[in-house]
């Protein structure tokens, strides 16, 4: 694990200066398609991801997690994106119901415990997801927020034993609005509301001017991430084998 670390941060860094796009035929040329997972929250960096993706392979599975408490646009959003590029998302969802949800741990978990709400709706199904996969792409970047900043372009996340692919780490707000205008890539009309990260109903607001663009995501609550990008929360949950994890990397890295 520690060789894989080294590894990673030197692969990464010899990506700095290519484009997502490079970036992306890369993964998808060097690895098995059906174990390369795209995770989108439909955002606009995702949505990126999602338009240079389907144009190099389309056979790459891109998935999303579906809380249940998404915006009725992020529906619609995802519908839209179905018909246009003529795949079909793959869903993620916990088998808690919102209902039971309640019965089991309280009514309205997201505001007295954030944490253990987006871990049961976010970072369960995540962690069912990512057990198809060996490379999970993301649209994290950099500048979203401090959290991020040290992003790199390859990781080795620990906490869900997988290649972690982040194309869009170096890419500014003014980089990913001028591909989304460029390609004409559709995307979800509350971004024009003011909304410039958007997750679920309950636990995003828009944001006034001169705030961060994560600065709606709970509002009031000492919370800034879902726990998917964080490598601090839980164990490694170990459905990887070492060798078979340097077995990926090995074929990674030679191409
Ligand atoms: S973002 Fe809010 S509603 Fe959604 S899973 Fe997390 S705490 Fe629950």
């Amino acid at each position: 694990m520690i060789t894989l670390r080294k590894n990673s941060n030197a692969l990464s860094n010899q990506f700095e200066d290519n484009h997502p796009e490079e970036i992306l035929r890369w993964v998808a040329e060097s690895s098995i398609p059906h174990r390369i997972g795209l995770g989108t929250g439909f955002g606009l960096a995702g949505l990126c991801l999602i338009d240079m993706l389907v144009k190099i392979n389309k056979d790459i599975p891109i998935f999303y997690l579906d809380t249940e408490v998404l915006f009725p646009e992020t529906y619609a959003l995802r519908d839209r994106l179905e018909e246009k590029y003529q795949i079909e998302f793959i869903r993620y969802a916990t088998p808690l119901s919102m209902e039971a949800q309640k019965d089991q741990y309280g009514d309205r978990l997201w505001e007295r415990d954030p944490n253990r709400c987006c871990n049961l709706r976010k970072v369960q199904p995540l962690n069912e997801a990512l057990m198809n996969y060996d490379v999970w792409i993301t649209a994290i970047r950099r500048k979203q927020s401090p959290a991020r900043a040290n992003t790199g372009i390859i990781e080795w996340d620990p906490k869900f034993d997988v290649i972690k692919i982040n194309p869009l780490a170096t890419w500014t707000k003014s980089d990913v609005w001028n591909y989304i205008n460029t390609h004409e890539v559709p995307y979800n009309p509350l971004h024009d509301r003011g909304y410039p990260s958007i997750g679920c109903t309950h636990c995003t607001t828009p944001v006034a001017d001169g705030e961060d663009e994560r600065d709606g995501r709970w509002r009031g609550q000492d919370k800034i991430e879902c726990g998917l990008h964080s490598q601090t929360n839980g164990d490694p949950r170990g459905h990887h084998q070492p060798q078979e994890i340097e077995e990926t990397w090995q074929q990674v890295a030679q191409q």
